[in-house]
């Protein structure tokens, strides 16, 4: 079969591009060596309990404009459901349940108005936000977080007390950056507040998939592609990328060898090494920038019991280890008493074993909810991604490359790229247009 590019990598990155390039008429051969597509966004069948679980809850955001471009494009935007104007539960480790309810209103005016009328603020901490936003909105000097600056650094020299940033800037930094505020990067930072809360209302609310994630893009995306002339084949590693006087000349996949194509790389940045020819990463500094990234782990624990034990479909935790509470069964409208807890940036929980984040989970989730001390857990499993994200620490921006390299036919891809975003969905989906632009651009 004759191909126009290939494309290494089946998470949402290589699936964006792939489809960027099919619908522009390109016949896209994709190779991803896992036997599912999906990547670090993706779902299984619990072998135990039958349920669908995501390999850790992901939030979708009204501003994920790519994402939902490309969920639009292959036909699946309905099973991501959005909130028709932001709205966040917060549960304190003391049971206390507050909310922050966003009217539909233009910004800032609805993030403002919500968080005055919430009870998750105290006065003193309202005015704080308001100030913040004000800032926000109208910059002046020395209001910019500078390249070395921590988010925790930059918020406190804006005035920002620690109780709000604990309370609700940190849930901000860690969802949303998937690292803890003292080390990531506050010129990050403020690019996804602005993004998120500061620009269109519609923007600001948050999406959860009605389905596991992988049935929301990746049969789809697949079909997309192999309609249009194109083939994805699962279970098929690149072990090299061919490379000779500068250019890429094609793939070594499994000792097979996929010549006279371009490539679009859209690996993780610590598996770009891997297919990297020696000579190349060590004389090209180019490619350097991906070797010293470093990783961000995330941690799902993943429970059944034998009754329901809220009545939320999602909520905040503030006090807790444990940063966000998901039940599951009502995300996906089955009877399965299925919660889903997140527990992001969790470099320092990373090494407890399953038993210890387990213990922490039940005690805390008992401390808030009192029918999680009478229900039963029958079941649990805990996932751990140790390489979930790149830490976005201040230094990390300058790390990120772009999507056209210095050789000749080699793009790359992945939401460790340059595309001033945290590794996110959309980040990957960014990144795999603009890799499928600059491809098209070198015709
Ligand atoms: C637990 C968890 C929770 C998250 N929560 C959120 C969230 O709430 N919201 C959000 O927006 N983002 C979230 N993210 C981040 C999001 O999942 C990622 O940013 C996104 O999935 C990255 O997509 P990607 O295509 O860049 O990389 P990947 O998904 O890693 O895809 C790369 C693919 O390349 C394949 N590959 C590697 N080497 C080879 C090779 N040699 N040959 C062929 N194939 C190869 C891999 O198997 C993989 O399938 C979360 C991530 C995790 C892990």
């Amino acid at each position: 079969m004759e191909f126009d590019v290939i494309i290494i990598g089946g998470g949402f990155a290589g699936l964006a591009a792939g489809v960027a390039l099919a619908e522009a008429g390109k016949r896209v051969c994709l190779l991803e060596q896992k036997p599912y597509l999906g990547g670090r966004a993706r779902s299984f069948q619990g072998p135990t309990t039958g349920s669908i679980v995501d390999n850790g809850q992901h939030l979708f955001m009204g501003c994920y404009h790519s994402t939902i471009q490309f969920l639009k494009t292959i036909g699946t935007l309905d099973r991501v459901r959005f909130q028709t104007t932001l709205s966040v539960p917060f549960l304190d480790r003391d049971g206390r349940l507050t909310h922050l309810n966003c009217p539909a209103l233009p910004s800032p005016w609805h993030l403002f108005l919500g968080v005055l009328r919430s009870g998750s603020f105290s006065l003193k901490q309202k005015l704080e936000v308001l100030r913040m936003g004000k800032a926000l909105r109208n910059g002046g000097a020395g209001f910019g977080p500078s390249d070395a600056e921590s988010v925790t650094a930059w918020l406190s020299r804006r005035g920002q007390s620690e109780g709000l940033q604990r309370n609700f800037w940190d849930l901000i930094c860690i969802a949303a950056m998937n690292e803890d505020p003292r080390a990531a990067s506050a010129k990050l930072f403020e690019r996804v507040v602005r993004l998120a809360l500061f620009s269109a209302p519609e923007d600001s609310r948050l999406g959860m998939a009605r389905v596991g994630l992988s049935e929301c893009y990746t049969a789809a995306a697949q079909s997309f592609i192999e309609s249009r002339g194109g083939r994805v084949q699962v279970g098929r590693g690149v072990n090299q990328l061919l490379i000779k006087e500068g250019a890429c000349r094609g793939v070594d996949a499994g000792g097979e060898r996929i010549v006279d194509l371009p490539v679009i790389a859209a690996l993780p940045w610590h598996q770009l090494a891997t297919v990297l020819p020696g000579e190349l990463l060590r004389g090209e500094p180019f490619f350097g920038g991906a070797l010293a990234l470093r990783p961000a782990p995330i941690i799902s624990i993943n429970l059944w019991f034998d009754a329901p034990i809220t009545d939320l479909e999602f909520a905040g935790l503030r006090g807790t280890t444990i940063q966000w509470l998901f039940d599951r069964s009502r995300i996906l409208g089955d009877k399965s008493h299925y919660i889903s807890l997140v527990l992001s940036g969790a470099r320092e929980h990373v090494s407890r074993s399953k038993e210890e984040l387990l213990a922490i989970s039940l005690r805390e989730l008992g401390e808030m909810l009192p029918a999680a001390r009478k229900a039963k857990l029958l079941h649990s499993l805990v996932i751990k991604e140790r390489f979930a994200t790149f830490s976005p620490s201040p230094e990390a921006d300058a790390l990120r490359p772009p999507a056209r390299t210095p050789i000749h036919g080699l793009f790359l891809a992945g939401d460790w790229t340059a595309t001033g975003l945290p590794a996110t969905i959309e980040g990957a989906v960014q990144s795999g247009y603009a890799a499928a632009r600059e491809f098209l651009g070198m015709q």
